[in-house]
C-alpha cells in the first residue's frame, strides 16, 4: 500500500531525499527536518498507514522495535540525557503528516524543549547537518 500524495511514502520510495539513519524490510528511520534539540528522528513503516487507528499489529511491532533501536543509538550518538517518544493520531492530537510515525527526541537537561515547548523550539538546520547527524546515529547502531 502506497499513497502518491503522501510525503513519507515519497521518502520511503526515495522520490524525496531525506537524511536516512536506518532501513529494514518494514521500516525506515530518518532525521526530522525540524531539530528542536540535536537528535530528532522519525520512524515510519514503509507501507502507508494513516495512524494508530489503522496500522496492523505486526507492522506496529516492527516500527516499535526500530524505534527502540534508534532511541538507544541516538542517546549514545548525541550523548543525550534522556529520550522522549512522541506519536500523534488525528489532527486534534496535532498529527500533521498522515502516515504513521513515531518521533524520537533527544532530551538534555535544561534544553530548548523544556524552556519553550516542542513547537516553539523549532529549528531547521541545513541538510548537511542532518546528514551528519544521521551518519553519527547510524554509526552508533553498530556499537
Ligand atoms: P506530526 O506532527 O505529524 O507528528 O509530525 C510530522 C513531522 O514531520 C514534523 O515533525 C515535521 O517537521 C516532519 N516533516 C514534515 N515534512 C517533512 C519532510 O519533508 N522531511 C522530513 N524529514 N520531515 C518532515
Ligand atoms: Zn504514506
Amino acid at each position: 500500500m502506497s499513497n502518491d500524495d503522501c510525503i513519507f511514502c515519497r521518502i520511503a520510495r526515495s522520490e524525496i531525499s531525506a537524511s536516512k539513519v536506518y532501513a529494514d524490510e518494514h521500516t525506515i528511520a530518518f532525521m526530522d527536518i525540524n531539530q528542536p534539540t540535536r537528535g530528532h528522528v522519525l520512524i515510519i513503516p514503509k507501507q502507508h498507514y494513516v495512524n494508530l487507528f489503522d496500522i496492523d499489529r505486526d507492522t506496529l511491532a516492527a516500527v516499535m522495535e526500530t524505534t527502540r533501536k534508534i532511541a538507544i543509538a541516538t542517546k549514545r550518538a548525541v550523548n543525550a540525557d534522556g529520550i522522549q517518544l512522541w506519536q500523534s493520531n488525528g489532527a486534534a492530537a496535532m498529527q500533521e503528516v498522515f502516515h504513521f510515525h513515531t518521533h524520537i527526541f533527544a532530551r538534555y537537561v535544561d534544553d530548548d524543549i523544556k524552556r519553550l515547548g516542542i513547537r516553539a523550539a523549532a529549528k531547521h538546520p541545513p541538510r548537511a547537518e542532518l546528514d551528519e547527524l544521521a551518519q553519527v546515529i547510524a554509526q552508533a547502531l553498530g556499537e
